[in-house]
């Protein structure tokens, strides 16, 4: 039966996907999902992943595969895909109209979708839970699984929640599928989005598609590491070559230099205007004539660009994961790519030295952050919005200069303890604060019957808060306005009547932050005491990204092998240390130079 099940689902990829064949690890997870096994599948960028739940999609029999991905883009990218090979999917975000989502909702009521795709802001919201819930489910997906992990910088606060509504709803199988994820991610990932108590069975490959070639250049001096850039982007035969700065500034610096040079180049950055990068990502996808992409991290998740066979890392990037992440960009549709970090001596000491500086021992940590403390909240579940230049100036440092560095750390640090939430999406907010003498419970019991707008509104505000907060006396939380529209279905002046009436009747105090105030601050969760209960989740992700940061040290200065060691550090603890020494990987300079000497 599993044979015949994979036979049915490689005829189909060769008819409709072009492929001559399934690959292995492609075989073994369908396997696994037909057996219905949780599975984690870590596999690298160009692997055909979407497969892996298109074609089980099309074989279960009126049981859609519900897909939670992070990116609005590659779901569109995903939806054009399917309806080439004639796979109806619907497709559930925060950003479509309401009539987009009632026809997705027919469709999907009428049997017709094979696929939902649902965006996580659209999939943690209890209406979409409940008309889900009545849907039988043939598996649920979980997409770029890596933006679970909270010290990741694709970190999504929605979706810590997945595995807590996976549970409710209980499909029969679960598959998160992930690019290069260390096994400390791994673990993280696992713990999140699977429903707990359930045995989960990992895939992982190479980190490294098989396709990508890594090289290590040391140069001794700024000039050399230019010089040398500038002569290998002279000598490549690449049509695309993306070349990855430390910074916005050296990114923008090197196009200039480039183009006096006559090196066509274009550069992409977070700092562009958002049509601006757009913009770059189309050129970049459909220029024939050689360019140079010059950019930062900024060029990553969601972005596609096809032909790139030359990635140069320009100085170490933070870690073996962001490393392989960027050499990943390149060969994208199985070409052989070559990924090549160009670095001096002085640049493991330097990410040393950011390291130490971004993450500060533990116990620093805790003393940095109890700076905060009158400005935090005192009980778990009450959030508050905090001005940054309050924050500044509680902050000691001999420099002037270093104290927003400094207060960037603290943050960072907050962040991964969940003791903080981002205002930088420039959203609106609102403050809600209870009066002294009232609880959330006593105001939703006082409502009137039949009044369902503000019912509507505080049942949404009572599906964004932790629970516990609706018990407390006089607690104050802080709520984005986009999450609350979406949450109760209504719109602004909707919430803002409703609000404005208890604020008249001295029920709910209620304060607005605008946009522009709103990236100015940060809200601060939970109070101290949970701050402290947090430190583990601190101390876990410092630990892992400085072991990261160490398989760089290994790769770059590796005399034997480079991927190897790093090749160990992806994989799952019981086979670690096994391959030490023994193997080649022949993907990398050391042992392509020994197999032709
Ligand atoms: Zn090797």
């Amino acid at each position: 039966m599993q044979t015949d099940f994979i036979q049915k689902c490689e005829e189909f990829a060769k008819n409709n996907f072009s492929l001559s064949e399934l690959r292995p690890a492609q075989r073994e997870v369908l396997a696994q999902i037909y057996e219905k096994r949780f599975v984690i599948a870590t596999l690298p960028t160009g692997a055909g992943k979407t497969l892996l739940y298109t074609l089980p999609a099309l074989f279960f029999e009126n049981e859609p595969v519900l897909v939670i991905s992070p990116l609005i883009s590659l779901m569109r990218d995903q939806e054009r895909r399917m309806s080439e090979a004639s796979i109806p999917c619907v497709i559930f975000t925060s950003e479509q109209s309401e009539e987009e989502r009632k026809e997705s909702w027919n469709k999907l009521k009428s049997g017709e979708a094979k696929i939902i795709f649902a965006s996580p802001e659209r999939f943690v919201l209890p209406s979409f839970i409940n008309a889900i819930s009545k849907i039988n489910l043939g598996m649920a997906v979980v997409d770029e699984a890596h933006c679970v992990v909270a010290w990741g910088h694709n970190f999504r606060p929605e979706y810590s929640e997945i595995g807590k509504i996976l549970t409710k709803l209980q499909p029969p199988r679960i598959l998160a599928i992930t690019a290069t994820a260390g096994r400390n991610s791994r673990q993280d990932i696992i713990k999140r989005v699977f429903p707990e108590n359930i045995q989960v069975t990992e895939y992982i490959s190479k980190p490294l598609a098989e396709n990508i070639f890594v090289e290590s250049h040391r140069v001794f001096s700024i000039e050399e590491q230019w010089n040398k850039l500038v002569e290998i982007l002279k000598d490549s035969n690449s049509q695309k070559i993306l070349v990855y700065f430390q910074s916005r500034i050296l990114c923008e610096d090197s196009v200039r230099k480039l183009r006096k040079l006559k090196i066509h180049s274009v550069a992409y950055h977070a700092g562009l205007p958002k049509l601006e990068r757009k913009s770059v990502e189309q050129y970049a996808h459909d220029t024939t004539q050689k360019t140079v992409i010059c950019a930062t991290t900024a060029f990553g998740m969601g972005i596609d660009v096809s032909g790139i066979r030359l990635v140069v890392v320009y100085g170490f990037p933070s870690n073996i994961e962001e490393f392989f992440q960027m050499l990943g960009r390149g060969g994208r549709s199985g070409e052989p790519s070559k990924g090549l970090l160009l670095w001096t001596g002085s640049d493991p000491i330097k990410r040393e030295f950011q390291f130490k500086s971004s993450f500060p021992e533990p116990s620093l940590f805790l003393e940095l952050s109890a700076l905060f403390i009158r400005f935090m909240p005192t009980h778990f579940g009450e959030s508050c919005f905090v001005n940054k230049n309050d924050l500044l100036e509680v902050i000691k440092t001999k420099k002037e200069q270093d104290k927003l560095k400094k207060l960037e750390n603290i943050i960072a640090g907050l962040r991964i303890c969940n003791a903080l939430e981002d205002t930088r999406t420039g959203d609106t907010y609102y403050i809600i604060k209870v009066a002294a003498h009232l609880t959330f419970i006593d105001i939703l019991a006082g409502l009137p019957e039949g009044i369902t707008k503000r019912k509507k509104i505080l049942d949404g505000l009572t599906s964004l808060v932790e629970k516990c907060w609706l018990s407390l006396r006089g607690g104050q939380c802080v709520v984005s306005l986009k999450k609350l529209m979406d949450a109760s279905e209504m719109n602004v002046t909707s919430c803002e009547q409703v609000f404005l009436h208890y604020n008249e009747q001295k029920i709910i105090n209620f304060a607005k932050i605008d946009n522009e105030q709103a990236k100015q601050g940060v809200i601060l969760k939970n109070g101290y005491a949970h701050l402290q209960k947090e430190l583990p989740r601190y101390i876990s992700a410092r630990s892992h990204f400085h072991a990261s940061l160490r398989e760089l040290d290994k790769l770059s200065t590796s005399t034997t092998c480079r991927l190897s060691a790093s090749f160990e550090f992806f994989a799952p603890r019981h086979i670690q240390g096994a391959s030490k020494n023994i193997w080649r990987c022949m993907q990398c300079d050391i042992c392509i130079r020994k197999r032709t000497e």
